[in-house]
């Protein structure tokens, strides 16, 4: 493989992180004959939050990726979805098989899976040399003729393409992005812990909300010959800096769950909590990159995915998925734009390349806008809600707001095929 100066091989596209964006980007570019450069800073394969609800467009999208049932089949199926309030009373129960049917979905599919599932997955199906871990980018520029990365030893790599998926505190971001990052006054702890179970079964997931609160716990797995069930739990809530800060040993982070889900009533809640090993609770402030429809977010030969173009508040359930449906159609893009010019990416113009980044960002603007609101609705009003009395609360969230209406974000499909372009050799076996 031929080598630059700076060690790296050789590649028009550099893609900075690797995280579900960037290798969906990765993946998505390599279906369609681009190779591209991945540079992570982690050691290896990393993600924080072990682990994520993955709903049926994150599937769409990891089926355009090939890599679907790998990820599956590690994953239980969620059965039944509850809506309950902090004593554990359900206000709402939808069977994720038979709710609906949704516009343009014969069924819905929702499965937790653990955090390092999908990058792994993906991580394998690029070629060789593709994926360089240990690799900080502490600077982007864009050029007339591409973009120049810099890497924290001072290398530094030219590209015709860069693409931007070092999550919500992007350098690249935070230097060309026309939309600025906002801090929630929102925390969340995660964790993935294991409880006794004799059998599967049908486990079912729980969302309880509480004044300024939200809290689930979710079937992730199920281990057969250890009878164990592994089950994530997220509890979030609002919460200062100061606060945040002070949480900073295991046995702080129980407090603080118990502090905030004082005089619940929620044994499953409780029991996750109580299984929690140490280092095994994660705490994470959240962010949203309010994109505005219809506007582009970068210039340039420099776009962006995941986090970094758009970060969103979790309470849809939408982040992961959304940053796997932005490689899908940054491939989809390319693919098409080699069509048209009948011309390899490699003899595409810097005016060109820059012309489909910005086609993309366009039409995925419209999307994420749209997730972004709501997401931020959503959570607002489950834990305004919490305020209420119980009873009113249950009438409220029930009967005035759809909770299911979450999966009609979910309807969403690759506008076109992740394949070889038709042109030059492909196109005239496509016409013989
Ligand atoms: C509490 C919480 C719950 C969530 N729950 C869900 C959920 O249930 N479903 C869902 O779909 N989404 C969920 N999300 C959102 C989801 O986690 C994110 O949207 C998703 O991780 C974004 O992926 P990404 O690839 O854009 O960024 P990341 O996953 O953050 O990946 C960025 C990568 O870039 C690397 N990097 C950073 N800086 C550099 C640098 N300078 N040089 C090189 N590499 C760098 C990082 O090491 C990392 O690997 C949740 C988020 C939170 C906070």
């Amino acid at each position: 493989m031929p080598q630059a100066a700076s060690g790296f091989p050789i590649r028009e596209v550099v893609i900075v992180g690797g995280g579900y964006g960037a290798l969906a980007a990765a993946l998505a570019l390599h279906k369609v004959g681009i190779p591209t450069l991945v540079l992570e800073r982690a050691p290896t394969t990393r993600q924080e939050g072990f682990a994520w609800v993955a709903l049926n467009n994150a599937w769409r999208a990891f089926e355009a990726l090939g890599v679907a049932d790998d990820i599956r089949k590690d994953h239980m199926p969620q059965t039944r979805i509850n809506y309950a309030d902090s004593h554990q009373v359900v206000y709402r129960s939808l069977d994720v098989q038979t709710v609906g049917p949704r516009k343009g979905l014969q069924r819905n599919e929702i499965r937790v899976i653990r955090r390092l599932a999908a990058p792994t997955a993906m991580a394998d199906l690029l070629p060789e040399g593709t994926v360089h871990y240990g690799c900080k980018v502490v600077d982007v520029t864009t050029t007339p003729s591409g973009a120049e990365v810099e890497l924290d030893g001072g290398q530094k790599l030219q590209a015709k393409l860069v693409i931007a998926g070092d999550g919500v505190h992007s350098r690249s971001a935070a230097k060309y992005h026309k939309a600025t990052l906002r801090k929630a006054p929102v925390g969340s702890w995660r964790s993935l812990v294991e409880l006794d179970c004799e059998q599967q079964g049908k486990p079912e997931s729980t969302f309880y909300s509480g004044p300024n609160i939200r809290a689930g716990t979710f079937p992730c797995a199920f281990d057969a010959t250890r009878k164990k069930m592994l089950w994530f739990f997220f509890v979030a809530t609002v919460m200062s800096d100061q606060e945040m800060a002070g949480y900073d040993s295991h046995e702080k982070h129980v407090k603080g769950i118990r502090k905030h889900t004082r005089g619940w009533e929620a044994p499953h809640l409780e029991k996750c909590v109580s299984a929690a090993v140490p280092g095994g609770i994660q705490l994470s402030r959240i962010y949203e990159r309010p994109v505005k429809a219809g506007e582009p977010w970068f210039e340039g030969c420099l776009t962006g995915v995941g986090d970094c173009a758009h970060a969103t508040r979790p309470d849809l359930m939408q982040g992961g998925a959304m940053a796997v449906e932005d490689g899908v159609e940054l491939g989809v893009f390319f693919r098409e734009a080699m069509e048209e010019a009948g011309k390899p990416f490699g003899e595409l113009t810097p005016a060109q390349i820059a012309a489909v980044l910005r086609k993309y960002e366009t039409a995925r603007s419209h999307r994420v806008a749209q997730i972004i609101a709501a997401s931020t609705k959503t959570g607002n009003m489950f834990r305004r809600a919490g305020f209420l009395p119980r009873w009113l609360m249950r009438l409220v969230l029930a009967w005035l707001y759809q909770p299911f209406a979450f999966l009609d974000h979910t309807l969403w499909a690759p506008h076109g095929q992740l394949c070889p372009p038709l042109i030059g050799k492909h196109k005239d076996l496509a016409s013989a």
